[in-house]
């Protein structure tokens, strides 16, 4: 972490401080019906204007087509403002006349919130006039927004050439987080992945293969290395034109001594619903006419197993179809396995991806886990052992 500019390194006294933040919250009939992302962003909001900045809030909300009021940020600012506990102002745009003026009224400690920075086209073409003007509005750009760090946008990426830049509290959680997971982890590192497909997480599971010392595949991207192998698994959803590709990563994998564990039974129903009636086999007896769903008994022991032997645990996907009753046992008793040797000091866990979240806080044991991400696509992106371009710019230089 040393070699990212923290807010420790920042002088934030009667400054004009750009934070880029995530407030891309669901929202319905005008209100927020999940406020994570705000909440994450609060202790750096506070940090900077407790320190006597004066703050200055830049984000994206949804993804407008030009100005367009159903997408603005404004109820987001008061659901913040009640959050926060403080006041925040808000301006109509994000550049000219009403953000210079909305900046030029303000005293340190001051909170501001920018319109959505996507009304204008620009911000996604991180095009440099346009950034020209976001910077004309700071002296200090402070990136707290981890979740859009892998687009190269005008306000992720783009601020961070103009002005000297840093890393907000929880960008810094996020990377420090990330770093000890997969980039200097404890070893051995075991990484549990699952979902629907091969074909959407194939350099996820291509970059995996060769930086982990096991790798759990579960979920419906097992049925496609299954199939792969010979093994005839009736009417499970598989990829099986993806055959060649699943016997390549599990090539790549040897070569580079990571353990693949696949499953080694199944829960089979015919039937894709909840409480359909379901049955565990062995992998020589899948049902011609049955749907793999979740992992069997056998295959649940061996991820625990393989748990024990890990000091270090990155997870993405659920092992099987969790949103259906039982087809969630699987990842269920893996979460909760996981988070008992977290607590218990003999693992680091991380995890994260949006279906992961859900499936993590359906087990309960989300706050258990040494780190949950709930930035989707950069966390993926970084899982795949690609540069965040948000990130790569708040390198110490
Ligand atoms: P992903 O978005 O790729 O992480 O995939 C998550 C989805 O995969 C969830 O909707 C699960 O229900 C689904 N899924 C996991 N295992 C299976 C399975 N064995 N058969 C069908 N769908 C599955």
């Amino acid at each position: 972490m040393s070699s990212f500019r923290t807010l420790d390194n920042a002088d934030l006294k009667n400054k004009r401080v750009l934070l880029r933040v995530d407030l891309n919250v669901p929202m319905e009939n005008g209100r927020v019906t999940d406020a994570t992302r705000i909440e994450r962003v609060v202790p750096t909001i506070t940090e900077i204007a407790d320190r006597g900045g004066k703050v200055i809030l830049l984000a994206h909300f949804g993804r407008p087509k030009g100005r367009d009021p159903k997408e603005s940020l404004k109820p987001v600012a008061q659901a913040l403002a009640h959050i926060v506990g403080r006041p925040v102002a808000f301006a109509d745009d994000c550049i000219g006349a009403p953000a210079e003026q909305a900046v030029a009224a303000m005293k340190p400690g001051d909170i501001l919130c920018l319109e959505n920075t996507r009304f204008h086209k620009e911000e996604e073409k991180n095009d440099p006039a346009f950034v020209e003007k976001l910077a004309a509005l700071g002296d200090v750009y402070v990136n707290d927004a981890f979740s859009a760090a892998h687009r190269a946008h005008a306000s992720t990426e783009g601020l961070g050439h103009r002005l000297p830049a840093f890393a907000g509290r929880t960008m810094q959680a996020e990377i420090e987080a990330l770093s000890k997971a997969l980039e200097a982890p404890k070893k051995p590192v075991i990484a549990v992945i699952g979902g629907a497909k091969v074909s959407t997480k194939l350099d996820l599971l291509e970059n995996l293969a060769a930086k982990v010392d096991a790798l759990v595949i579960g979920g419906g991207m097992a049925n496609t290395f299954l199939h792969a192998q010979g093994v005839g698994i009736g009417k499970s959803l598989a990829e099986k034109d993806m055959a060649d590709t699943a016997r390549r990563i599990i090539a790549r994998a040897e070569q580079k001594n990571c353990a693949i564990i696949l499953p080694v039974d199944a829960v089979v129903a015919y039937h894709f619903e909840n409480n359909a009636p379901a049955q565990a086999y062995g992998l020589d007896a899948i049902p011609a006419d049955g749907m793999i769903l979740d992992l069997g008994p056998q295959s649940i022991e061996r991820v625990k197993a393989a748990m024990d032997d890990a000091a270090t645990l990155v997870w993405n996907g659920p092992l099987g179809a969790f949103e259906l009753k039982p087809f969630d046992h699987a990842t269920v008793v893996a979460a909760r396995y996981a988070a008992e040797r977290t607590k218990a000091g003999k693992l680091l866990s991380v995890a994260g991806g949006g279906d992961t979240v859900a499936a993590l806080n359906a087990a309960g044991v989300a706050e258990q886990f040494s780190y949950v991400s709930t930035a989707g696509g950069a966390f993926l992106e970084w899982l795949e052992g690609k540069t965040l371009p948000g990130v790569e710019v708040l390198r110490a230089r």
